[in-house]
């Protein structure tokens, strides 16, 4: 399938859509960019995975809200705050905390990032940035050739580089405040090959995810020799402190990722279509954690949908443009995000895993519903938004048996109640 479309915002991007598979979310990423004109980034690339520019977003979190988190978190010993989750072992039998789990592929957003830093702090909310490393790659890394997609061109992706130095600057930045206050930085690897630019993820072999992972750290390490910059600040995101990630379009083999992932250290991952209809606990798998992609019941659809910001687009239109049904899109998916939460925790109490990107598909149908889930949930008793890691932690500090009673629980949120 191919189709063309324009998104017009403040900005005006071309996205050009192959092969688009309804359980594989083809995700475009927003650039690093924020709201500069980046169709020379996309229109050039086959696949144009990529980057609708951001638009300034009406939807800021309400600065009124009573619920206001007055925990004051402890601080560790490298000035990040305590994770915001109760490290105590449940006795047999005793109910799991609610766990939220907020991830953003991609992570380049001048707008978005502080929109939803400044939600966070004020529920005392963590979530997850899974960073495109090419959008620490400004024009000047990427007119050098620094990064070569496993199988493609040097220099190739399918998604915007990070644009100019202020560009790559901001992204720094951004990455500090949410590093500095508590969130998650992982990967969403670079380069965003998916169906439509192969090889894409699913004909990558170990090697291939080893290269690609190596130029990712790489990038986080070496961002500023690799773009030529002198007077710039330092990102204080360490590269031990990626443990895991989200797969573009949710493509890779397993039997392949695995060795890459344990090459680099990585302890997690959350890009697998789940193989059972709605919501579980994660499963350790060959060593590594794999929390499930889910598909569930959305009362909206009267029908299943994975839960992915692109995946409820493709199912509410087929991923076509179409800014002025927004509103009821973003009904749509704060009811699934609702019925989710609900079922969830009067339930398993499985974590409730909300994938977005922070682009501004379908005139912003996905952030808004995102954020009010976030201001609404975070507050609700024995409800916690935390990151990936800290709900390993969690997990990972319980007497086996304990756990073990948790993750099997049977899913919920799979059918209409
Ligand atoms: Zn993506």
């Amino acid at each position: 399938m191919r189709s063309r479309y324009l998104i017009i915002g403040l900005a005006v991007a071309l996205v050009a859509v192959t092969t688009v598979l309804i359980v594989t979310a083809r995700s475009g990423d927003s650039t690093a960019s924020g709201g500069d004109l980046t169709v020379t980034n996309t229109v050039v690339v086959p696949d144009g995975d990529t980057s609708s520019s951001d638009t300034p977003s009406s939807d800021t979190p309400s600065s009124s809200s009573d619920q206001s988190s007055s925990a004051a978190p402890t601080t560790g010993t490298d000035g990040r705050p305590a994770s915001n989750v109760p490290m105590t072992k449940l006795a047999p039998g005793e109910k799991p905390p609610q766990f939220i789990i907020f991830s953003f592929d991609g992570a380049g957003s001048e707008i978005k990032w502080p929109i939803f830093m400044d939600a966070a702090k004020q529920v005392n909310a963590r979530f997850t940035g899974f960073l495109s490393g090419i959008y620490l790659i400004g024009d000047s890394g990427k007119n050098a050739g620094v990064y070569t997609g496993p199988g493609h061109p040097t220099g190739a992706a399918s998604i915007g580089y990070g644009g100019t130095e202020q560009s790559i600057i901001n992204e720094v930045n951004n990455l500090n405040r949410a590093y500095s206050e508590g969130h998650e930085i992982g990967t969403h690897y670079n380069g965003h090959f998916c169906a439509g630019a192969e090889p894409s993820g699913d004909q990558w072999s170990t090697a291939d995810w080893n290269s690609e992972l190596d130029q990712f750290f790489q990038f986080m390490s070496d961002w500023k020799t690799l773009n030529n910059y002198t007077d710039v600040p330092d990102l204080q995101v360490p590269t031990t402190e990626v443990k895991g990630g989200r797969t573009p379009c949710l493509e890779g083999q397993w039997d392949q990722l695995v060795p890459a992932w344990k090459a680099h250290d990585m302890t997690y991952d959350s890009s697998m279509p789940a193989p059972y209809s709605g919501i579980a606990w994660p499963e350790k798998k060959d060593g590594i954690w794999e929390f499930y992609m889910p598909t569930v019941y959305s009362p909206g659809f009267e029908g299943s949908v994975m839960a992915m910001d692109y995946n409820f687009w493709f199912k509410f239109n087929q991923a076509q443009n179409e800014p002025e049904t927004a509103p009821e899109l973003r009904q749509i998916v704060k009811g699934t995000y609702d019925f989710m939460y609900d079922q969830a925790y009067h339930g398993n109490r499985a974590p409730v895993l909300i994938a977005n990107h922070f682009n501004v598909w379908n005139g912003d149908s996905f952030n808004p519903p995102a954020l009010d889930f976030m201001m609404e949930k975070c507050t609700q008793p024995d409800t916690y938004c935390a990151t990936y890691q800290d709900v390993i932690a969690w997990m990972e500090m319980q007497d086996p048996a304990v756990l073990e009673q948790i993750l099997n629980q049977a899913p919920v949120a799979a059918s209409a109640p």
